[in-house]
């Protein structure tokens, strides 16, 4: 028996029309807020990410599926979309599509990780990505499409954190002060962070370990060494928030822990998922496009982890049956017939199913019933002569007897 790969799902029927509405919902958002799909390949060459994601990350570090291809190139399978976006728009210059440029993607995404409940090896992405505005008005917009998506999947309680990291001006003074204080705890902190504090100090900030987080704790926050452009920035960003209703708590402690994220970083957090509880992460990154080769172009983006996000939202929703109609022919004469009815049927648009199994009338009504079929179009031998068939509703179950040319009338869903 061979198995699928440790990390990996099979996505069956009895899931999969899940997926599909809510591919259904971001694709219609993302309509109503003007972004457009973009489709990148899913393995790019391996320098993409790790220039664009970054060397100090946990993604580049440890969690990356690279390989060699036939001609010796390190390639590598995406592990998330924004450096895939970033590439696409420089080398096809998209800015021609006129600023801003407004993005979305969906698909699978590729992380050696220890898989566990709502982390995996192949998981799935939704992601907005802006280009070409430094205007707060644009975070806000992904942060309320984001946030309209997970409403409307029915996920309650879903915590917007939000923080600011500054730019390039003024974080460096914040990262002295924090490497300063930090360097006094050192025998405290983990192995990772005693790490991070010369690789990337900002990502202490974001350790999970209690006595790093008993550290951070006390440690004074970002927005105090924020320059002016950087506050008035957050402050905006802020008051749109606020306008569009959208309630936030502020996070001093969240960080994207590279040098081009600038400005804001937020996270969608939920209660209920356990330790996984991220469903969407994003932020500003008006250094990324330089860092990948294009011209200086301000950005911003989300992405949302679909599985963790199915788990739990979408809870309300129905699945539609299976079928409309199902074909049931007695006796063999009748099975030319059924054929041609089933073609009919599907040509207007009702979905219609027929034995093709050879069964007997009792299995086929069975059949029927199994597939919750609002109708059944009976096909007898003697009525068929007389050019007449019989229509049942399965719900209410009334039986008409109707002309053969005629019997779509009878069919209301
Ligand atoms: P985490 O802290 O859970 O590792 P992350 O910071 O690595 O998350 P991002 O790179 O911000 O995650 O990706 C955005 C979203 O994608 C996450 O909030 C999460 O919902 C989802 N996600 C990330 N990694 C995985 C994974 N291995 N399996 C399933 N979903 C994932
Ligand atoms: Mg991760």
């Amino acid at each position: 028996m061979i198995s699928r790969p440790k990390g990996t799902n099979d996505l069956l029927p009895e899931d999969i029309w899940r997926w599909h509405k809510l591919e259904e919902l971001i694709r219609k958002e993302c309509a109503l807020f003007n972004f457009h799909e973009i489709r990148t390949p899913v393995f790019e060459e391996t320098k993409l990410f790790q220039r664009g994601i970054g060397e100090g990350t946990d993604i580049v570090e440890k969690e990356m599926y690279t390989f060699l291809d036939k001609a010796e190139r390190s390639l590598t399978l995406r592990p998330e979309g924004t450096a895939s976006v970033v590439r696409a728009f420089i080398e096809n210059n998209l800015q021609e599509m006129g600023l801003p440029v407004k993005l979305y993607y969906l698909g699978p995404m590729f992380r050696y990780e220890k898989p566990q409940s709502g982390r995996y090896r192949q998981f799935h992405q939704f992601g907005v990505e802006c280009f070409g505005s430094p205007e707060p008005v644009l975070d806000a917009e992904v942060i309320l499409l984001a946030s309209e998506i997970y409403k409307k999947l029915g996920i309650k309680n879903v915590i917007i954190k939000l923080n600011s990291i500054g730019c390039q001006a003024c974080r460096p003074q914040y990262i002295a002060k924090l490497k300063d204080e930090l360097k006094k705890s050192k025998d405290s902190l983990c192995e990772d962070c005693v790490r991070r504090l010369d690789v990337n100090p900002l990502r202490v900030l974001d350790c999970k370990e209690e006595k790093c987080k008993a550290i951070t704790k006390s440690l004074p926050p970002i927005y105090d060494y924020l320059c002016p452009e950087c506050k008035e920035h957050f402050n905006k960003l802020k008051q749109i928030l606020n306008l569009f209703e959208l309630s936030y708590v502020e996070e001093p402690r969240l960080v994207r822990g590279l040098d081009y994220y600038t400005k804001t970083v937020f996270e969608f957090t939920v209660e209920n998922l356990g330790a996984q509880n991220a469903i969407g992460a994003g932020g500003r990154y008006d250094k990324l496009v330089e860092e990948v080769g294009g011209k200086p172009t301000y950005a911003v983006g989300f992405a949302m982890g679909i599985e963790r996000s199915l788990q739990v939202g979408g809870a309300l929703w129905q699945k539609e049956p299976d079928v409309d109609l199902y074909i049931i022919s007695i006796g063999d004469q009748t099975k030319e017939e059924a054929l041609r009815q089933l073609r009919l049927a599907r040509q207007k648009g009702l979905k219609t199913e027929l034995d093709t199994l050879n069964r007997s009338v009792k299995a086929q009504f069975k059949q029927a019933d199994k597939l919750k079929a609002k109708f059944c179009l009976i096909l007898g031998p003697d009525e068929l002569l007389q050019g007449q068939v019989k229509l049942k509703n399965m719900q209410s179950g009334e039986e008409l007897q109707l002309p053969l040319g005629d019997w779509l009338g009878g069919i209301i869903l």
